[in-house]
């Protein structure tokens, strides 16, 4: 019988810790699990002979673990998880595509996820009651998702309704980049989430139902959604969680269309349209493709915008001898550079800067889950309560109709 070992909280992740892994030298080769814990963040704790284990017998163990457990557990790995991690997992994509397969795998007793922490809640409220879902590191939170906490955005929510009066219904839509609780509020008040593939058409599902959105956490997402839609930034106002009132006036509040939480990417917000108009000067035939949680300038100045995935499918079918100057994290860039040596991929951010909480996902920590299982433990599963289950599930729901 499998038992649970550990159920702890995840850590919430400060800016500082983002810019821990920066690196000048290009250099993003894993070393051991002690040599990384000199670059000073939180890690979780773990046992300490993982600490010190070679690349090889982490690849002997994992192998070892997976040949023990078979079928019953299945790895997937987000495209920001680094190259020693990805290549462990069964399935690779984009949160969106990864929490749709997580409801679709059926035979799979244990889902390990190697992504951060508010994927592994998604991927543990769409999948079945008799699976259980497990995240190797539970200090691998997302900053953008910890921008938004459940009391914050209640304090918002009431003040907003006091301030309507009745008059004007607000659809909350939050991006899938954020908690459980997030994603339980807005179902509880007839919103849903959306991912970068479909902020759009969660947009225009909000105009059916409301007057007003509410985005939640990335106001760069909602920003550069609610411009291609055609809403002008007039119609836009910024909810600022650490003022009163989110530092708008009631006024402000009635006259906007869209109302945006103010959170951000760490990692997407370093792109800036100075590294796009070089790149432009080195190849002016150059395409510049960023992810929409970048800056509205650097977003106008792109060539494409998109999902993770899009950008992937992009690149992998673009015709050989193009150049793709990239806008987003580095661990996907270099593989898609890796796997299209017939193109030149290369990202925009001359610093190597990875995704800080993707980062913590190193491969120790997944021969130590993937060992408790083979032990009958259950090290770090992601549990997520039955009622906040319930209001998040509708919100994904109406995500999952709309996106068909
Ligand atoms: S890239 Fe940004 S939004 Fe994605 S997990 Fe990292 S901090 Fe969160």
């Amino acid at each position: 019988m499998t038992m649970t070992l550990s159920r702890q909280t995840v850590i919430p992740i400060t800016e500082l810790e983002q810019s821990a892994f920066c690196r000048s030298d290009g250099n993003l080769r894993t070393q051991t699990l002690e040599e990384e814990f000199k670059a000073g963040v939180r890690w979780q704790k773990i046992p300490t002979r993982y600490m010190k284990l070679s690349p090889e017998e982490i690849d002997a163990g994992i192998a070892e673990a997976r040949e023990a457990l078979g079928e019953q557990v299945i790895l997937l790995g987000h495209h920001y998880q680094r190259e020693d991690v990805i290549k462990y997992a069964d399935i690779r994509g984009d949160s969106y595509l990864l929490s749709k397969q997580a409801a679709e795998v059926k035979e799979a007793r244990a889902i390990v996820f190697c992504g951060v922490h508010f994927m592994a809640e998604t991927a543990d409220i769409l999948s079945s009651d008799d699976q259980s879902v497990i995240l190797p590191n539970m200090a691998a939170g997302c900053s953008m998702a910890d921008m938004a906490n459940l009391e914050e955005v209640e304090d918002c929510w009431d003040d907003m309704q006091s301030v309507l009066e009745g008059q004007g219904t607000v659809v909350p839509i939050t991006y899938m980049n954020s908690t459980a609780a997030i994603k339980s509020l807005c179902g509880e008040n007839g919103g849903l989430v959306c991912t970068s593939s479909n902020a759009d058409r969660a947009f225009e599902w909000a105009w059916r139902h409301g007057d007003k959105v509410l985005f939640l956490p990335d106001q760069h997402l909602g920003r550069n959604t609610a411009k291609k839609m055609g809403i002008s930034e007039d119609d836009m106002v910024v909810w600022n969680p650490f003022k009163p009132m989110g530092s708008l006036s009631p006024e402000q509040v009635r006259r906007s269309k869209v109302i945006l939480w103010q959170g951000h990417c760490s990692v997407h917000t370093r792109f800036t349209t100075k590294q796009i108009e070089d790149a432009r000067l080195d190849n002016p035939d150059v395409n510049i493709i960023v992810h929409p949680e970048c800056v509205k300038e650097v977003v106008e100045s792109a060539d494409y915008v998109g999902s993770t995935e899009y950008i992937q499918n992009m690149i992998n079918a673009a015709p050989a001898g193009t150049a793709w100057g990239v806008g987003t994290e580095i661990n996907m860039v270099s593989r898609l550079a890796k796997e299209n040596p017939d193109k030149e991929v290369f990202c925009l951010d001359p610093v190597v800067c990875p995704c800080a909480t993707m980062y913590r996902i190193h491969p120790a920590y997944v021969l130590w889950v993937l060992e408790g299982l083979v032990a009958g433990l259950m090290i770090n599963r992601i549990e997520v309560p039955a009622e906040t289950k319930a209001n998040a599930r509708l919100a994904l729901d109406r995500m999952l109709e709309i996106s068909r």
